[in-house]
């Protein structure tokens, strides 16, 4: 019997997901898109619906030692609002399921909900209901968004042809050297808590991971400019992971260029003083929560001057192209893992 045992690292994460994928047929015509993009999509009339969750666990996604609660709450909502935000649609109500501990007090509950509520505002969504239990290992956040987009707007993973232009928004890596910056800090304290942790220096890279944005800005801004993309994911894994996705969902390969992907000087300078290559940093790092998306050459001059969006490369007839081309104009192939869960990374 225990011959029949596979590791779920054998597979991973997204193998493990195409497999349940695999058990499953859709039986409901409202279903328009079920799993495998950013949010599943459910007709509703002209409109569409969008739905996507999210789960953060203590000791996977965040430590409580640096992880303000307030900041905790925001991003839980955030990193929920991205995935709306990456099929181009419209956040408008979330539930929350909540398991805590009685190690936490009332007014720790009660910070976690301003953080959420700031999000709530700041995103214009509702909080329409949740569940709540108690927990024996740590406190678990679990959202479910919806969101609403009329059907013809809506942007999904497939979608992009051979050349469109692959943008990316802000900056990348940031969030995982804040998050290596965290950590070292959090050894230095615990090997001597009388040290104060410096953090001042890495200011930017620290809020990169403690409160990240969903970039509904761009979402605006790409409307405004009457600029539709072709396809497009958050970055909530790391810029090679996306890409692969995006491929993959396209049936294309990609080709980016190392001098075209943004990365912020002190994501540069503290990859360097970690001893880190900052692309690696850039393309595997996860939870910028920044776009990817692609657009038809064609509208490129309707974006072009946008300060912060990046065009970093094109989409490749052959979907086995998944190349970079580094500043010595070599070309490498771009690695598609992006965090394994099952390998004990998150
Ligand atoms: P994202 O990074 O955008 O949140 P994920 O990589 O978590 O996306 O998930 C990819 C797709 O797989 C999504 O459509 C998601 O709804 C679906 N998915 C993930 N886990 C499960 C699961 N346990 N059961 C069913 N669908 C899942
Ligand atoms: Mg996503």
């Amino acid at each position: 019997m225990s011959d029949n045992r596979t590791e779920l690292s054998q597979l991973g994460e997204f193998g493990l997901i195409d497999r349940i994928k695999s058990k499953f047929s859709i039986t409901n015509g409202t279903t328009l898109v079920g799993i495998g993009d950013d949010a599943a999509i459910i007709d509703a009339g002209e409109q569409a619906v969008l739905v996507s969750t999210d789960m953060l666990l203590e000791g996977i996604h965040f430590d409580l030692s640096y992880m303000p609660l307030q900041h905790l709450g925001y991003k839980s909502v955030a990193v929920n609002v991205s995935d709306i935000a990456a099929m181009n649609g419209k956040p408008e109500q979330i539930v929350i399921s909540l398991a805590i501990s009685n190690r936490f007090s009332v007014e720790a509950i009660d910070a976690l909900f301003e953080g959420i509520q700031m999000a709530c505002k700041n995103y214009k969504v509702d909080l329409v209901g949740g569940d709540t239990s108690s927990s024996t290992s740590g406190l678990i956040i679990s959202i479910t968004v919806l969101g609403r987009a009329p059907k013809e707007q809506i942007v999904k993973r497939g979608g992009a042809k051979t050349n469109d232009i692959i943008c990316v928004t802000g900056d990348l890596g940031a969030a995982y050297m804040g998050l290596q910056v965290l950590e070292r800090e959090k050894q230095v304290f615990l090997t001597n808590p009388e040290m104060q942790p410096d953090l001042e220096k890495y200011e930017y890279l620290v809020g990169r991971q403690l409160r990240p944005e969903a970039r509904m800005d761009i979402i605006h801004e790409l409307r405004d400019r009457n600029c539709l993309p072709t396809s497009m994911i958050d970055i909530s894994d790391g810029l090679a992971s996306e890409l692969f996705h995006l491929g993959k969902h396209s049936n294309l390969g990609v080709k980016i260029f190392e001098d075209k992907v943004p990365i912020d000087h002190s994501t540069y300078e503290t990859a360097i003083e970690f001893k880190l290559d900052p692309i690696t940093c850039a393309l595997h790092g996860g939870e910028d929560y920044e776009l990817l998306f692609t657009i038809h050459p064609s509208d490129y001059d309707k974006i072009k001057n946008h300060p912060d969006i990046h065009f970093i490369g094109h989409m490749h007839k052959d979907p086995d192209q998944h190349v970079l081309i580094t500043k010595q104009q070599t070309e490498v192939p771009i690695q598609a893992q992006g965090w394994n869960h099952f390998k004990g990374q998150s």
